[in-house]
């Protein structure tokens, strides 16, 4: 028989998946996966429900209801000043991860060069290559995860079609700074060149860091497809409702792509999303320091193991060297050990890299009820202890 799709087949499933079966496995407490352990909103949940029962359960528009689609416009002026025309400058799609697909599809042509930035979240690149592009990596390094420029610059070139940008950054919860961003801006004006914006963390920054996206740069209004996510904002990953707000030339285009991979998404979902962007200040100042307290938790906690925690400023996550347990194991490995025998699900950090990559950090999310971390770190103590006593490492288990 002919081979199926080459590239899909040999793509893996998705670390997220494998470390959440694992986790179900030993019954671990799963700081692997990305969603917090609290249901979102209860006002916006009761908009959804309602919405369920008002005889509007047929095909939205392709484009998203008009109630979302103003809310999305609305909250890119409220935040960030910017001016979207709600019916030609925003698209409703089926999560963050179809808006990425759908923006992708949008820009690029077969062999057009798209630069990304590693460490990257994983269906960055699977599509990037599915579409005949070909990925140009720039790679950050640990543990300060700085921009580097020059290797940035040297990255584009004449067929640089765009670059993917994801700030807050998963899995480093590093925030670009405005500097960066700048220097971002140059080099695709200098190189006529497009973005994807992946900000599914807009919202979710700490410490006074506060997120900008590249689009409200000059010059970056005409070149950027910005991404948000309700999953994120709302806490309610299960939810799968995106946004792209973009130029309309470019966001009819993605419309199209849209039009073809779902074309539209659940309508209660989509108007409770609205009553959701529509809430005051306080909502989003609160999501943003709740999540900042269970962060220093859960990084505390650590650090007083024996991790060198890395610092994030933003997102669901903070990465954790573990070399310090001398286990000489890589991160997969580590991550699986401590799933098994800690009962703390973590994911391994090299999943964000192709290729060689550090393999001494996992990755913990650190979304979960404050009780939970305290269980999490209560039971990576006792492992630390055991391994530190000798009874835990490959070679004690087998002797
Ligand atoms: N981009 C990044 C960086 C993510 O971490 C995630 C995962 N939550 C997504 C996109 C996907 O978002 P959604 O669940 O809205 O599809
Ligand atoms: N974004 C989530 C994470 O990084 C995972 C989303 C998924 O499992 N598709 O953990």
């Amino acid at each position: 028989m002919k081979q199926p799709n080459a590239l899909l087949a040999n793509t893996g499933t998705t670390i997220f998946t494998v470390m959440s079966a694992l986790a179900v496995e030993h019954g671990a407490i799963n700081l692997g996966q990305g969603f917090p352990d609290t249901e979102g909103p209860a006002d916006v949940v009761q908009a959804a429900a309602d919405a369920l029962l008002d005889n509007r359960n047929q095909y939205p528009p392709l484009t998203g209801v008009p109630e979302l689609r103003q809310a999305v416009a609305a909250a890119n002026k409220r935040f960030y000043g910017l001016d979207l025309d709600p019916n030609t400058e925003v698209c409703v799609t089926s999560g963050a991860t179809e808006a990425i697909t759908a923006s992708l599809m949008a820009l690029l042509n077969p062999g057009d060069e798209v630069v990304l930035i590693e460490p990257l979240y994983d269906t960055y690149l699977p599509v990037v290559r599915l579409l005949g592009a070909i990925p140009r990596l720039v790679r950050l390094q640990p543990p300060k995860w700085e921009l580097p420029r020059a290797e940035l610059a040297a990255a584009f070139g004449p067929k640089t079609k765009a670059i993917m940008l994801n700030t807050p950054m998963n899995p480093t919860g590093k925030v670009f700074t405005a500097a960066e961003l700048a220097f971002i801006a140059e080099l695709m004006l200098r190189h006529d060149t497009y973005a994807v914006c992946d900000e599914v963390y807009e919202h979710l920054t700490f410490d006074g860091w506060k997120h900008i996206p590249l689009m409200s740069l000059p010059g970056m209004r005409e070149r950027c497809l910005r991404i948000g996510s309700a999953g994120k904002t709302f806490s309610l990953t299960g939810w799968k409702i995106g946004y792209i707000s973009g130029p309309a030339d470019l966001v009819k285009i993605a419309a199209k792509a849209h039009q073809n991979l779902t074309f539209t998404s659940a309508p209660n979902l989509q108007r409770a999303v609205a009553l959701g962007l529509a809430k005051d200040d306080s909502y989003f100042q609160a999501l943003s320091s709740d999540l900042a307290a269970r962060r220093d938790r859960l990084s505390e906690g650590l650090t007083a193991l024996g991790f060198a925690v890395l610092p994030a400023q933003g997102s669901y996550f903070v990465s954790a060297d573990f070399f310090f347990l001398g286990l000489g194991m890589d991160d997969v490995a580590f991550c699986r050990h401590i799933t098994e025998h800690a009962r703390v699900a973590a994911i391994p950090v090299s999943a964000f890299y192709e290729g060689d990559a550090p393999r001494h950090y996992a990755r913990f999310a650190f979304c979960k009820k404050f009780e939970v971390l305290d269980e999490a770190l209560a039971r990576l103590g006792a492992f630390v202890a055991a391994t530190r006593a000798g009874q835990l490492t490959p070679a004690a288990r087998s002797a």
